[in-house]
Order: structure tokens, then C-alpha cells, then sequence
């Protein structure tokens, strides 16, 4: 009988994959015209200050409204936009619909930073600089508003190349940050060789804080480091109150995650710049 249930379940999880990867495939099919169509959207997380316990900016990502499947996250689409080649054409669809979403909110001075993700592979052949000073004048989104957030990938490109770029769009006003720091090997050298004003602490290293002290003076040397060398600081993955508290008086008071708020469509953002008392 123990055979048989095995059996039975080797047969269930085979049909599983089966259709994953059907899923797969026809979602790969489909993504360079989703692109094209506009399913690709940018939602939105908040990025709060608990000094003055406002939000002052959001960080978009991408989600894939699927007129079958519905709002897909990232991690379904964004391995098949890597394998396809599709990340400028992403990029730009989801940098255009934030600055047209957010530019309203932006013009009048409640957004102070608005993040963007880059995928590394964009800095390989190179139209990011073009592409991003292109958006910014067609919608009329300011540029000082602007953060693109890279990951310590771009370390095994160029580096010559990537700076290049980062400089160019730095002139403009636009700045960088680095996301998911903590995970990797967080080089330091990059915060050396390129233009870099914002770090963005991932929720492995911000999780469990208020009880760790181990992990607690690892972020108060970070909150120091980031004084001495003008470094804006982000904690991500803020999921409890007792946290984000033990974040702020430790110096840590830009914050994000799901204990403020998951992301939003644009639709609903607006709100929460209206709101006091985060
Ligand atoms: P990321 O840039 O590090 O974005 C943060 C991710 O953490 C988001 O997942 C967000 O929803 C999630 N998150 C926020 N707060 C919390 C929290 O308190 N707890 C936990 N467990 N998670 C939290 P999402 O939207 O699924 O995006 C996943 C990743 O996909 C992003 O990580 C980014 O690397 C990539 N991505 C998203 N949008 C884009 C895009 O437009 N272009 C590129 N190249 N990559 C993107
Ligand atoms: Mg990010
Ligand atoms: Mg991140
Ligand atoms: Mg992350």
C-alpha cells in the first residue's frame, strides 16, 4: 500500500511539473509582447521615515498583469526576461509607468526617492544611460528623484563600463543605490569604485535585530559606517513593530516592508502620502 501512495504521489508531483514548465514555456512566449502591450506595470512599496514617521518614497516593481493568470510577481517572469534578453525593454516599462504615475507626487515634493531596479545585464552593451535620460524628459519626472538600485552582480561586468554610465546618469542628478547588501559578498569595493549614495540593508541582515545582538551591532556599525562615508541607509524586509523601533533608535530610519505596507498598485499610493503617523 506504502508502494502504491508512493507511486501515487510520484505520478501527482510529475503532472505538477509538467504543467510548471508548460506554465514556463508559455509564459516565455508571451513575455517580449506583454512588454510591448503593457502588462508589465509598476507597483509600488513605500519607503517610510520613522524619524518624521511619514512616507517619502517607494520603490516600483514590476508585476505582470496577466489577463489570464492575473498579477504576477517577479520571480515567475524575471528569470525568463534574463534568458530572453529582455531586460532594457522591461526596464523602460516599468521606469516609465512609475514617472508617469508617481510624477504628480514627485512635482510637488511628498516623493523624495523613488527606486528603480536595474538588472545588471543592462550595463553590458549599454543604451541605460540613453534610455533613462530619455524617460525622465519624456515624462517630466525630475531627476533628483530618481535612485537606480543595483546589486553587487555589476561587480563581474566591466567595471569601467558601469561606472561610465552611473557617472552619466549621476550628472544628470539621478542617484544609486545598493540593493540587497548583506547577501552575496557584499564587496565593499564598489563603494570605492562607483558612484554610490544609498545602501539598501536585505531583511537577512535587519530580520530579528530587536532580539540579536549579535546582529544588532552588525547594524549599528553600519549605521556608522554609512555617517562616515554620507551613505543614505535603507532597511528592507521591516515586517514588526518591535523592529522597525529598535531600527530607528539605532539610526536606521529609513525603512521597508511589509510592516508598513506591501507593495501597491500607484492607484493606491497616493493615500498613503496623505497619511500621518506611520
Ligand atoms: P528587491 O529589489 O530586493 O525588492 C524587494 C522585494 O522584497 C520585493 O519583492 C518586495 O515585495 C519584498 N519585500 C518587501 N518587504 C518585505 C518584507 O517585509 N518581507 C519580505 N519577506 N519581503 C519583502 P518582489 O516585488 O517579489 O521583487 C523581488 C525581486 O525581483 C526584487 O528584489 C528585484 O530583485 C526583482 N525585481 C522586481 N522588479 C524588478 C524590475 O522592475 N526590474 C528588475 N531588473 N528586477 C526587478
Ligand atoms: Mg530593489
Ligand atoms: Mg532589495
Ligand atoms: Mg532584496
Amino acid at each position: 500500500a506504502a508502494k502504491a501512495a508512493g507511486r501515487r504521489q510520484c505520478v501527482a508531483i510529475d503532472a505538477a511539473m509538467r504543467e510548471a514548465v508548460v506554465l514556463r514555456q508559455r509564459l516565455e512566449s508571451e513575455l517580449a509582447a506583454a512588454i510591448a502591450e503593457g502588462q508589465i506595470r509598476a507597483w509600488f512599496q513605500p519607503i517610510v521615515d520613522l524619524g518624521s514617521r511619514r512616507c517619502i518614497g517607494a520603490e516600483a516593481l514590476a508585476r505582470w498583469h496577466h489577463p489570464e493568470f492575473g498579477v504576477l510577481e517577479p520571480a515567475v517572469f524575471i528569470p525568463l526576461m534574463e534568458k530572453q534578453g529582455l531586460a532594457d525593454a522591461l526596464f523602460r516599462a516599468v521606469l516609465r509607468d512609475a514617472c508617469v504615475a508617481l510624477r504628480p507626487l514627485a512635482a510637488r515634493g511628498a516623493l523624495r526617492h523613488l527606486s528603480v531596479n536595474v538588472s545588471p545585464s543592462q550595463f553590458r552593451f549599454g543604451t541605460l544611460g540613453a534610455d533613462v535620460l530619455a524617460i525622465l524628459e519624456e515624462t517630466g519626472f525630475p531627476p533628483q528623484v530618481l535612485v537606480l538600485e543595483i546589486t553587487e552582480a555589476v561587480l563581474l561586468l566591466e567595471l569601467s563600463h558601469t561606472r561610465d554610465t552611473l557617472v552619466q546618469l549621476c550628472a544628470q542628478g539621478a542617484r544609486v543605490a545598493l540593493d540587497d547588501f548583506g547577501t552575496g559578498y557584499s564587496n565593499l569595493a564598489y563603494l570605492r569604485s562607483l558612484p554610490v549614495h544609498c545602501v539598501k540593508l536585505d531583511k537577512s541582515l535587519t530580520a530579528g535585530v530587536e532580539d540579536d545582538p549579535r546582529a544588532g551591532r552588525l547594524i549599528r556599525a553600519f549605521v556608522q559606517m554609512a555617517g562616515t562615508l554620507e551613505l543614505e541607509l535603507v532597511a528592507e524586509g521591516v515586517e514588526a513593530a518591535a523592529q522597525a523601533e529598535w531600527l530607528a533608535a539605532a539610526g536606521c530610519v529609513l525603512q521597508q516592508g511589509y510592516h508598513f505596507e506591501r507593495p501597491l498598485p500607484a492607484e493606491r499610493l497616493e493615500a498613503v502620502f496623505g497619511r500621518d503617523g506611520t
